[in-house]
């Protein structure tokens, strides 16, 4: 590639995207992340962990010794089944969970098959989301669009949590998936940035109600990664610039954000660190 070359060269995917397709490939560390023990024995559901910060999740999480199971749109079969592929060679079970969490009883039975295969439930990361940007008006926004972003990422939110705190129990997290898009929010995504303000504070609201279970509520708040989510959502000129207006001057690969996750799901690593948010976002501020 030429020096000059963009990073991301212009791109464009039909939602919710692949990875197969994504020009460079993204790094979900699996040449690079190495496991300490620091989840051994935990049973995690991933949501979205199919591709993406999910994707990386899932493979930082079994490589530090826990077993999980993902949830993905069947759409997603083929990313899923890569994913599965590292969750099993790092020597951990693997449960795929395909369906839309759009629908209550299949949000539900996602948490229930995830318990039942898993034999339990230690985590739970709440990473499914949607965004779609659009002109700049809000007159643009349409009930539909409305019902697609606030579904997934909110009533979607509400639906596996309670199904999971069911089950969860002392020592037990849950970890939310925030954006930077919560403090600086883009007028191209007034819908879904709405959303991530909202996992904020449902995030420090349901961590006060928990924590008398010995449960820890936290979130992770990225900046520009670059996920399946970017080429499927975005403006193909966007993607071109995708990431230099952050003061490291560079959007980040979902590797880089999944040892976050894995701090916030470690009892003991973050035993005492609960209703908070932690940014990894090239250095954009998040409070
Ligand atoms: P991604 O496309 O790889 O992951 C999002 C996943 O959400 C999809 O893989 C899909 O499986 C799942 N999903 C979407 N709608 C669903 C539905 N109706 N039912 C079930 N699953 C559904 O992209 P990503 O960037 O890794 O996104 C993961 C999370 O990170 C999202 O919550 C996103 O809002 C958040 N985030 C991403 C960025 C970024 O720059 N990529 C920045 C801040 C926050
Ligand atoms: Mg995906």
């Amino acid at each position: 590639m030429p020096d000059d070359a963009p990073a991301f060269p212009a791109q464009q995917q039909e939602p919710p995207g692949l990875t197969a397709p994504m020009d460079p490939a993204p790094d979900h560390g699996e040449t690079s992340y190495r496991g300490s023990g620091r989840l051994a024995g935990l049973r995690a559901l991933i949501t979205g962990g199919d591709s993406g910060i999910g994707r990386a999740v899932a493979i930082a999480f079994a490589r530090e010794g826990a077993d999980v199971a993902i949830g993905y749109l069947p759409e997603e079969q083929q990313d899923a089944e890569e994913t599965a592929r590292w969750v099993r060679q790092a020597g951990r079970e693997v449960v795929l969970l395909p369906g839309d969490l759009r629908e209550e009883q299949v949000a539900r039975d996602t948490v229930a098959d995830a318990v039942a295969r898993l034999g339990g439930l230690d985590v739970l990361v709440n990473n499914a989301g949607f965004q779609m940007a659009r002109r700049s008006s809000i007159a643009d926004v349409t009930t539909d669009d409305l019902d697609r972003v606030l579904k997934t990422n909110l009533y979607a939110l509400f639906w596996v949590t309670q199904a999971a705190l069911e089950h969860l129990g002392e020592g037990g997290s849950i970890v939310n998936v925030s954006s930077i898009q919560a403090y600086q929010p883009s007028t191209s995504l007034l819908d879904y940035a709405s959303t991530k303000a909202a996992i904020n504070n449902f995030t420090v609201n349901l961590a006060a109600e928990v924590g008398a279970r010995g449960i820890r509520v936290n979130a992770v708040a990225p900046g520009p990664i670059w996920t399946p989510l970017q080429p499927a959502t975005q403006p193909p000129e966007k993607i071109e610039a995708f990431g230099a207006d952050t003061p490291l001057g560079r959007a980040g690969q979902p590797a880089e954000v999944a040892p976050a996750f894995v701090f916030l799901a470690s009892p003991t690593d973050a035993g005492y660190v609960s209703g908070t948010v932690l940014g990894v976002t090239g250095g954009k501020p998040v409070f």
